[in-house]
């Protein structure tokens, strides 16, 4: 971890997740120790029971997703909420969220395992969207479950370019934040 990311205050929800080797604080998504891989089990915990995503406590506070542009569009996530701390402190030290040019690592994964780190991420459009909603809905789809809100549900939105708040009138919304 660099000085830089080492500055960004950890959320307290992640200081009990265990590090990496690398110096990352390992999701509490993470299947075993593959960052790649996404646990099914704790998938379902989170999306029905609103457990942060990322730091695996218990959410009241409102849900944030953590997507690209076009979920954004349609007010739809694939992957679980978070807490807002914990989903602002991932698009600023996430390696595939940070570096634009990153390619997620495909090799030793089967295609349902890659289909399971959902495609919008992958393809890592170098942009990411941070959505706070107060409820949302589990909607299944052919392709699995999905993730959506209704506009007047929206507490905020911000758009992130290589972990850095972008504010222009089109990405943000925050005129019901409390
Ligand atoms: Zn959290």
């Amino acid at each position: 971890m660099n000085t830089k990311k080492a500055d960004i205050p950890v959320p307290a929800g992640m200081l009990t997740l265990s590090m990496s080797p690398l110096g990352y604080r390992k999701p509490w998504f993470v299947k075993a120790d593959d960052f790649r891989v996404t646990d099914d089990r704790k998938y379902m915990i989170s999306i029905k029971a609103g457990r942060c995503w990322i730091c695996g406590h218990t959410n009241r506070k409102g849900f944030s997703f953590v997507t690209g542009p076009a979920s954004v569009a349609a007010n739809v996530a694939i992957e679980p909420p978070c807490h807002p701390e914990c989903a602002e402190y991932a698009v600023q030290v996430c390696p595939f969220i940070l570096n634009p040019e990153a390619k997620r690592r495909s090799k030793g994964l089967t295609a349902a395992e890659i289909d399971d780190n959902h495609s919008e991420a992958g393809a890592n459009p170098g942009v990411f969207f941070v959505t706070t909603v107060k409820k949302y809905k589990i909607q299944p789809t052919a392709s699995g479950l999905v993730l959506t809100y209704d506009e007047g549900d929206i507490i905020a939105r911000r758009k992130w370019v290589e972990g850095q708040v972008v504010h222009d009138s089109a990405s943000e919304s925050d005129t019901l934040k409390s």
